[in-house]
């Protein structure tokens, strides 16, 4: 698979802002131990690098959902494909997600993260994408806002290709 793709977010600029926001959630979270949950696979370059600058005790843990629907247009309707394996009922819970788009997701996920009563329960998101929501969702931790582009690279995909590049890239909507 070979696609034109142009840098959006260097990989200097991605690791400044992760040790940015690493610093933050470890000092809001300071004296506490953190719980991160990964959304896979999407997440998994996110929050290993975040997680690394953490300062604060950190235990992880990882689901896998999947969004019925086309790739361009979310359904609303999330399958849960793995669930995490660790209770979490009064653990300082963060979802670290790689990109909110519509929202469909992450408003269903944490809607059935809450049910399971974590002590507190909060949403880091490498990107978002704030002109494609539909549902409304809370992101405590936000990398970038990005513009409604297809983006690849650092843990996201098109068709399961490019999530290893060091940075963020578009692609060009008429090669998508
Ligand atoms: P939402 O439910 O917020 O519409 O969708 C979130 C999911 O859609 C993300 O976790 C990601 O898997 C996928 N997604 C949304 N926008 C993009 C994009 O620009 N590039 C890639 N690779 N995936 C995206």
């Amino acid at each position: 698979m070979k696609h034109n793709v142009s840098t959006l977010i260097s990989e200097e600029k991605l690791i400044n802002r992760i040790k940015e926001l690493a610093a933050q959630i470890s000092s809001d979270y300071a004296g506490k131990d953190l719980h991160m949950i990964c959304i896979l696979k999407g997440g998994a370059y996110f929050m290993t690098e975040l997680s690394k600058y953490i300062t604060v005790p950190v235990t992880i843990d990882f689901m896998a959902v999947s969004s019925y629907g086309s790739k361009t247009v979310s359904s609303g309707i999330v399958k849960i494909i793995k669930d995490h394996d660790e209770p979490i009922e009064g653990r300082d819970v963060l979802v670290v997600e790689d990109i909110v788009d519509t929202g469909f997701t992450l408003s269903y996920l944490l809607e059935m993260l809450k049910d399971r009563k974590p002590a507190s329960l909060r949403l880091c998101a490498m990107l978002n994408k704030p002109d494609r929501r539909i549902r409304e969702v809370k992101i405590d931790y936000c990398g970038f806002d990005i513009p409604d582009e297809f983006v690849v690279g650092y843990g996201l995909d098109y068709d399961q290709h490019y999530r290893n590049l060091p940075y963020i890239g578009v692609i060009r909507p008429d090669e998508v």
